[in-house]
């Protein structure tokens, strides 16, 4: 059978079912009533899915006489292949009355939109989205396990490398069909798919889970996925609105932004139809856009993004704060955002992540580790002089078991004597020597202790 067949009807139980079938392109007068064994399994699966319920509540509902023509069904596009749970379905009337009104109900197995034409392309998840993107976010985690693998057996230790990377076989994974189901998760925030992101970049770093998400993003120059997914969706809505009137996914389009005008508000998010999910997508992008005169810019939208996820620092976390005092030197800024310089000018991996972990605040000092034991910030003293904080300051400037380091590393520290502030010392130019020190002191505090 036909990649384009559709189950439309069904009658008869267990064994002994059989199914109507329509065909694309044939009438109502092609049907065929067929067994399951003639059926292809997509098909089945579309109809046992999602098309029999649509089917019976229509039977419900409506008289016989206002029944729907299944034109084409493709299960499981867009949404992904394998456990995904989408579907395109379109639908169009066989018989229009005059003067009916639009079935504008969005929510899941409902059909969308009426015309004279193909008048309505479902474009849905069944069940929820999410069970779409912890799939993607499962696939996408394998994929970056599998590449750090690759990485590590031919010796490839350039994070830099490794972010490409990440970016070409990685993401695509993890914002496959994006399109379609990414808008919820863009509004919800946090997702499986971020994490898999974060644990890579992390990784890359070295420092723990505990990292805070903006720490990692702003030392790796990366921006997180619902950026990547947003531009990816707004290049579809672009090619959507280039596309030639009659093509079916352009009129798909238009039905759904027609939906959208006439649909409930105050629906719940996975209720609403899609473009109204994308348009408070771009809305909450700081870029409102209307859907159907294509005007939507690519470098404003690309700049307003980035304009939001630097203004998220400001309203971030004590530890994020902290970060951005003490190492980027009091702001975050667009025109700065970027890797910082260490991942490119450390060339030991070892010397790197010494070097991250002091910048991070995830390192092995009593200020993160007394953290855990739940102490007070002002009682995490130091284990080798008792100072009543040991943070990355009291390291570079204060604590006596690193004097003989200090003098070794004379070159990072200015010979006036006046020392600079701890942001200005970690971003000073030699880098490679900074992260040497890091690890120096770090052997030193393990040789100390284990006396
Ligand atoms: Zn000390």
């Amino acid at each position: 059978m036909q990649r384009s067949e559709g189950l439309i009807d069904q009658r008869g139980r267990g064994s002994s079912t059989v199914y109507r079938c329509r065909f694309l392109g044939y009438g109502e007068g092609a049907d065929l009533w067929l067994p399951a064994s003639q059926i292809s399994e997509m098909a089945l699966v579309a109809w046992r899915r999602g098309g029999q319920r649509e089917w019976r509540q229509r039977q419900a509902s409506q008289p016989a006489s206002q029944g729907y023509t299944l034109v084409t069904h493709r299960p499981g596009t867009p949404c992904s292949s394998g456990r995904g749970r989408g579907g395109v379905a379109i639908y169009t009337r066989s018989s229009l009355l005059a003067g009916d009104s639009l079935a504008a109900s969005a929510g899941p197995g409902s059909v969308e939109g009426l015309g004279p034409n193909p008048c309505g392309v479902h474009m849905h998840c069944r069940q929820s989205f999410v069970s779409a993107a912890s799939f993607t976010a499962e696939a996408g985690r394998r994929a970056m396990h599998g590449l750090r693998r690759r990485l590590a057996a031919n010796g490839l230790e350039d994070p830099m490398l490794s972010m490409r990377a990440f970016k070409t076989y990685v993401l695509p994974v993890l914002s496959y069909g994006a399109e379609i189901w990414a808008p919820q998760l863009i509004l919800q925030g946090k997702s499986a798919a971020q994490q898999v992101q974060l644990e890579h970049l992390r990784g890359l770093l070295g420092v723990r889970d505990s990292a805070p998400a903006l720490t990692v993003l702003a030392e790796t120059g990366q921006l997180p996925l619902p950026i990547y997914w947003t531009l990816q969706l707004a290049r579809f809505v672009r090619s959507l609105q280039r596309m030639d009137g009659d093509r079916v996914a352009r009129l798909a389009f238009m039905d759904s932004i027609a939906l959208a005008a006439t649909a409930e508000t105050g629906l719940a998010l996975a209720r609403q139809p899609w473009a109204a999910q994308v348009g408070l997508v771009f809305e909450a992008a700081g870029i409102p856009s209307d859907l159907a005169d294509g005007t939507l810019g690519m470098p404003e939208l690309t700049a307003a993004l980035l304009a939001r996820h630097i203004d998220s620092y400001a309203a971030a976390s004590v530890k994020v704060q902290r970060y951005i005092e003490s190492v980027r030197g009091g702001s975050v800024t667009a025109q700065t955002y970027g890797p910082a310089s260490y991942m490119t000018a450390v060339p030991v991996r070892r010397h790197r992540r010494r070097l991250a972990q002091w910048r991070t605040g995830s390192h092995w000092l009593a200020e993160e580790t007394g953290r855990w034991q739940g102490l007070l910030r002002e009682q995490r003293p130091c284990p080798h002089c008792h100072n009543p904080l040991e943070d990355v300051r009291h390291v570079v400037y204060d604590c006596p078991l690193y004097a003989e380091l200090r003098q070794e590393f004379g070159d990072l520290f200015p010979s006036t004597g006046i020392m600079p502030g701890l942001a200005e010392f970690l971003c000073q130019d030699s880098q490679g020597r900074l992260a040497k020190f890091a690890d120096r002191c770090f052997d030193a505090h393990a040789a100390a202790l284990a006396q």
